[in-house]
């Protein structure tokens, strides 16, 4: 799960971690009113949307008075930002944060991130800041310093004091700098993070080490712990088909193809998306309804794939184990009684209760192609959708 920047901020000052002081506004009228009570010279108007690379495409606005202020909100607020990380349907600016202008004399970078391979928390940090560290990685990796962190000490101090060495801070900010380090690091651990990022990490004029960016992402599995943070989700970011699959529990990921797929169990919607991409299609969906999943779940399930206009085919390839094959039957044929079927549906039914689930498919009226295997399914809806 993914929270704003603003929301990020208020998390870090909590852990003692430098940010600039700031508040979020949903209009011109309360940008400019946090302007004033912040009493900065340099007010930084900054787009509040679910993605990175808002610097580079307009939506971090540098104002030098409470007019400006005024003028960057209202030019910002309902326009669609386009950054690198929105892919190019962009997002719609509804939030902004308010922030104290930092007088920066260098950008530095700076995250934790779980990495897989050590299966540990990894500190990065490079003092090449700012810009894309995607590409400071390709060009000049050795730049990018890492420290990896045993979960039983957390990130020791010596370890955050070399980093800042390798990052060429200062030698006079260096505690700062790692005292910084370990405030995150207790804040990521705490909170169940997955993806703390600080980038830009700025010393200042007056040589304070700022955090100018938060980005965290946090693990789904863990959010049950987490009130606090469940509460800071803003469902105006996320796809609407993700927030009703997650409202019935349903693992649902959208795709750029055109093939939906309903499966159960996630080994065998990963093959059956690979079996539809063999046959040289692409699937529109990963969706997991799961091993117990009622006819109410899959009902929903199904309405979700249906309310994608990107879906000209659907291909339902389950493997009744505990799931029962008559469960899916029923839920398929209410949910396409109660949206109506456009598009051609291939089912492949195996296991429990097959024959009443096939059954019930056959008397239900509606237009099904049926499928012997899942090679045979994929096949099919591969041809059907053309
Ligand atoms: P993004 O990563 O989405 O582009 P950032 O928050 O990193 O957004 O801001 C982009 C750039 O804008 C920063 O690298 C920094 O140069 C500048 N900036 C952001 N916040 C401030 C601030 N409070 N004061 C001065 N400059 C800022
Ligand atoms: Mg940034």
């Amino acid at each position: 799960m993914n929270i704003h920047e603003y929301q990020g901020k208020e998390i870090l000052r909590k852990y003692g971690v430098a940010v600039p002081n700031g508040k979020v506004a949903f209009s011109p009228e309360e940008a400019v009113k946090v302007a004033k009570e912040l009493g900065s010279n340099v007010i930084v108007v900054k787009a509040q949307i679910h993605a990175g690379g808002r610097g580079k495409a307009g939506g971090v606005k540098i104002a030098k008075n409470l007019e400006e202020v005024r003028t960057y909100a209202k030019e910002l607020l309902g326009k669609i930002l386009v950054t690198h990380q929105t892919g190019p349907e962009g997002k719609e600016i509804k939030r902004l944060y308010i922030e104290e202008g930092s007088d920066i004399k260098k950008e530095y970078y700076l995250s934790f991130v779980l990495d897989r391979a050590t299966s540990r928390v990894t500190l990065m940090g490079s003092e090449e800041g700012g810009m894309d560290i995607e590409e400071v990685a390709e060009t000049s990796p050795e730049k990018i310093f890492k420290e990896v962190i045993d979960p039983v000490t957390g990130l020791l101090p010596f370890q955050a004091r070399r980093m800042a060495f390798n990052m060429n801070i200062p030698a006079k900010l260096v505690n700062k700098a790692s005292k910084l380090m370990l405030g995150l690091y207790q804040a990521f651990v705490e909170k169940d993070a997955s993806i703390l990022e600080i980038n830009p990490l700025v010393v200042t004029g007056n040589d304070e080490v700022v955090a100018l960016d938060a980005k965290f992402n946090f693990d789904a599995n863990a959010l049950y712990r987490h009130k606090d943070i469940v509460e800071l989700r803003d469902y105006d970011e996320e796809d609407p088909k993700e927030i009703e699959a997650s409202k019935y529990d349903l693992s649902y990921i959208p795709l750029d193809g055109n093939i939906g797929c309903m499966v159960n169990g996630a080994g065998l919607a990963m093959a059956t998306m690979d079996t539809i991409s063999y046959y040289g299609g692409k699937p529109a969906n990963f969706l997991d309804v799961g091993g117990g999943a009622t006819t109410e779940k899959v009902t929903e399930a199904f309405k979700i794939i249906l309310s994608d206009p990107n879906v000209k085919g659907i291909f339902v390839n389950i493997f009744g184990g505990i799931m029962k094959c008559d469960v899916i039957a029923e839920g398929v044929i209410t949910a396409a009684k109660q949206l109506g079927l456009k598009v051609p549906l291939v089912v492949r039914l195996e296991g429990t209760n097959v024959d009443l689930g096939k059954e019930l498919l056959n008397a239900s009226g509606l237009n099904i192609v049926a499928a012997d295997s899942m090679a045979d399914g994929a096949e099919k809806i591969v041809e059907l959708v053309g």
